[in-house]
């Protein structure tokens, strides 16, 4: 058995930023921390990867400056029939390959001198006896989470779960979990077309939210991307199904007809779709157990656009800082975590777009929707979102 003081399980956005986070309070932590993760970096991940300036900002914080290939999008058309409304910012958006993201993530964890073990994956957890009723202050002794991969196990002081919207851990631990709260998602990676190009000029992505009348409650996205150095155009639909009572639409013909429609006229093959479960925040769900922490799409992201990146840095942060004070306290309890969550600006963002997220995936009536397009597009020119030289995000360079 290795002791450990923090066990992360999972090397996404959310497990690499919370061990980043602590060794930016203190770089004493970078020997304490180990990082599990079950895949090899690169390794590949089913997302568009945009990341906005709410996940800008937080790489900024760090110190870190993502300086691997990516597009900027100065543009996000929200689109609903012939009405839309255009997010501006300079950038308004970054587009990563995934893999190549959080491979770069990984390695900036590295060189601040944590260990991360890849290829070997969380398999059991047993929670100490002495840490199973753990409502008082932790006086230390032999109490912990002892976590069994597939080469060691492990007796850790705190365990972060880090390890994505399906989160096998979590289900080990017989987490209550919400139906309601699973999203579900499509991706496919297109071919360059003359649409495409034009986005590309323009350094624009589109959301098409036309199908919320008819129960998709969410959007079509045409992004472009960049993939091993050859321009592409990432589409896909998300459905957050946060409004459980609301008619469920089988995605993949929503998909296909979306495809098919002649400024795209894409073929959908089987070979090339993935689909993906997105875990959605919701605010009355827990998020921590005494010693257990979860945090990313393990704890759950954006159900209004399905933005999980920046969300994912952004709980790294706060969990960091509660770490680091449960271990100056000696207190294991992780009681004041939601409090922590639910009180810093990124998660008040998360629960803003919940909120959103409900109301609008409520309304049925195609007119009332179309009107509120209207509004929406009179209402952005009173923000910053309409200047073309609005600045959300930080300068890397
Ligand atoms: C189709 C699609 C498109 C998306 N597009 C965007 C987008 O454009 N912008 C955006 O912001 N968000 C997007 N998202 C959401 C985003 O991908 C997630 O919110 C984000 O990846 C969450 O990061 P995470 O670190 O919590 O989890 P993950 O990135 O899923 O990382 C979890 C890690 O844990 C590892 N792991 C799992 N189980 C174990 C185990 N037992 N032991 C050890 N390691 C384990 C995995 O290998 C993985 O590396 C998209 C999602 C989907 C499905």
């Amino acid at each position: 058995m290795q002791d450990v003081d923090v066990l992360i399980i999972g090397s996404g956005p959310a497990g690499s930023s919370t061990a980043l986070h602590l060794c930016r309070i203190d770089s004493r932590w970078a020997g304490r921390i180990l990082v599990l993760e079950k895949a090899v970096h690169p390794r590949p991940k089913v997302c568009s990867g945009a990341l906005s300036h709410h996940g800008a900002w937080v790489l900024k914080r760090l110190g870190l400056n993502p300086q691997i290939p990516h597009l900027t999008l100065n543009q996000l058309r929200i689109i609903h029939g012939n009405r839309h409304y255009t997010f501006r910012g300079d950038p308004v958006v970054r587009v990563f390959q995934r893999s190549f993201f959080d491979h770069w993530l990984a390695q900036e964890t590295r060189k601040q001198g944590v260990r991360v073990h890849e290829n070997e994956s969380a398999r059991a957890i047993i929670i100490d006896s002495n840490s199973r009723n753990e409502n008082e202050n932790q006086t230390g002794g032999s109490a912990g989470v002892i976590v069994q991969t597939d080469r060691q196990t492990y007796r850790a002081q705190m365990l972060v779960i880090a390890d994505g919207s399906r989160s096998n851990t979590r289900k080990l631990l017989k987490w209550p979990f919400q139906s309601r709260d699973m999203a579900r998602m499509l991706d496919i990676t297109t071919a360059m077309n003359p649409t495409g190009q034009s986005m590309l000029r323009e350094k624009r992505a589109d959301l098409f939210f036309n199908r919320m009348a008819a129960g998709i409650q969410g959007y079509y996205w045409d992004i472009p991307s960049l993939r091993d150095g050859q321009y592409y155009v990432n589409r896909g639909l998300f459905d957050s199904r946060i409004i459980t009572a609301r008619n469920r639409l089988p995605l993949k013909p929503e998909l296909d007809r979306y495809l098919r429609a002649p400024k795209r006229n894409v073929q959908l093959s089987d070979a090339e779709l993935k689909s993906h479960p997105y875990h959605c925040f919701n605010p009355d769900n827990s998020f921590s157990r005494p010693r257990i922490l979860l945090v990313g799409d393990a704890a759950g992201s954006d159900p209004l656009f399905g933005e999980g990146i920046s969300f994912a840095l952004g709980y790294g942060s706060i969990a960091a800082n509660h770490i680091h004070r449960s271990f100056q306290k000696n207190d294991f309890s992780c009681r004041s975590y939601r409090d922590d969550l639910l009180a810093d600006p990124v998660i008040k963002e998360l629960s803003f777009r919940t909120k959103l997220a409900r109301l609008a995936y409520t309304f049925e009536n195609h007119k009332f929707i179309h009107f509120c397009w209207g509004v929406a597009s009179l209402g952005i020119h009173f923000t910053p979102w309409s200047r073309k030289d609005h600045r959300p995000a930080p300068d890397f360079d």
